[in-house]
C-alpha cells in the first residue's frame, strides 16, 4: 500500500516536472523567436496600384478596397512597411504581439483611404490564426521594426507618415503619367520623375505590361536609399518590359458598384 503510494506520487511529480519543462520551453521558443532574428537594415515601403491588383477582384465584401461605391483608389496605396536586410531576405513574425484592431482607431480613416486591403482574403497571421490584412502586416513584417517602430500604432503611424512625404501617385501625374487604360509609359521616365521629385530610386513591379507594386527603400532614420541588389524586383518573373501601364479599374463591370448594401460575402 505505502509502496503503491510512493509509486502514484512519484509518479505525479514526474507529470508536473514533465509539464513544466514543456510550458518554459513554449516560452523559450517564443523568446528564441524574437532573439533568433537579427536587426534588420533598412525599410522598404511596399506600394501597390490599385487598377492593376483589382483586375484580380473576383467577389466583393465590405472590406475590399476594389469594390467601393466612388470605385477602386486612383492613388498607388500601402501595401505594407517592410523591414530588409541587406542581403535581400528579411525577418518576420518577430515577436508574439497579437495584432489589435483598438490601438489603430485613431488611424482608421486614413488607414481605410490609403491602406487599404484590395481583397476579400483573410491572411494567416503568425501563430495559426487568420485575420485582417493590417493584422498580417503587423504581425509579419511591424514586429520585426524594433528598435526603430516599437509597436502597432508607430508602425502604421510610420508606414502612413512615409507614404504621405512620397506623394508617388502626385509626382506621377505632375510628370503625365496618369491612369489610363490605353496610354502606355516608359518605365524609366516613370523612374526618373520620382527620382526627379524624391531624389529616391524605386524598384517597380508589374502584372504583364502593367504596374502592381512599386517599392521605396529608405535606411533606418527614414532617409532614401537603394533597395538591394538581391530583392524579389530583380527576378525577372516581376521586371517591367520597357513601356508599361498605370491601369484604371472600373469595379462596376462586375457589377459591384451600387451593390455593396447587398453583397453577400
Ligand atoms: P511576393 O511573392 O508577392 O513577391 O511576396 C509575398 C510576400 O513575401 C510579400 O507580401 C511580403 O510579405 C514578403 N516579401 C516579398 N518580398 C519582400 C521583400 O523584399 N522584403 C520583405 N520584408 N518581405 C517581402
Ligand atoms: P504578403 O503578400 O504581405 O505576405 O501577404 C499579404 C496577404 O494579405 C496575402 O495573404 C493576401 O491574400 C492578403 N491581402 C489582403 N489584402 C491584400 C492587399 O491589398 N494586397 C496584398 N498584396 N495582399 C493582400
Amino acid at each position: 500500500m505505502t509502496m503503491a503510494l510512493s509509486i502514484s506520487i512519484f509518479a505525479l511529480l514526474l507529470i508536473t516536472f514533465t509539464v513544466a519543462v514543456a510550458s518554459t520551453a513554449d516560452v523559450d521558443s517564443s523568446l528564441l523567436l524574437s532573439s533568433n532574428q537579427r536587426e534588420f537594415d533598412y525599410f522598404q515601403l511596399a506600394l501597390q496600384w490599385p487598377g492593376t491588383y483589382c483586375r484580380t477582384t473576383h467577389k466583393c465584401c465590405q472590406k475590399n478596397g476594389c469594390c467601393r461605391n466612388s470605385g477602386a483608389p486612383q492613388h498607388f496605396t500601402i501595401h505594407g512597411l517592410w523591414p530588409d536586410y541587406n542581403d535581400g531576405t528579411w525577418p518576420s513574425c518577430c515577436t508574439k504581439s497579437n495584432f489589435d484592431e483598438k490601438e489603430i482607431s485613431t488611424l482608421r480613416k486614413d488607414l481605410d483611404e490609403y491602406w487599404p486591403s484590395l481583397s476579400c482574403g483573410s491572411p494567416s497571421s503568425c501563430h495559426g490564426h487568420k485575420g485582417s490584412f493590417w493584422g498580417h502586416e503587423w504581425e509579419k513584417h511591424g514586429t520585426c521594426s524594433s528598435p526603430v517602430v516599437k509597436d502597432e500604432y508607430n508602425y502604421f503611424r510610420t508606414g502612413l507618415t512615409v507614404y504621405f512625404k512620397y506623394n508617388i501617385t502626385e509626382a506621377l501625374s505632375d510628370a503625365g503619367y496618369v491612369p489610363s487604360n490605353s496610354e502606355k509609359y516608359p518605365l524609366g521616365g516613370i523612374i526618373s520623375a520620382i527620382e526627379n521629385a524624391f531624389h529616391i530610386s524605386p524598384t517597380v513591379v508589374c502584372s504583364g505590361d502593367a504596374v502592381k507594386e512599386l517599392n521605396l527603400c529608405f535606411y533606418k532614420d527614414f532617409k532614401p536609399r537603394d533597395c538591394a541588389t538581391r530583392s524579389r524586383m530583380d527576378n525577372s518573373k516581376t521586371s517591367c518590359p520597357k513601356f508599361v501601364s498605370l491601369p484604371t479599374y472600373d469595379s462596376s463591370r462586375l457589377g459591384i458598384v451600387g451593390a455593396l448594401e447587398s453583397f453577400v460575402i
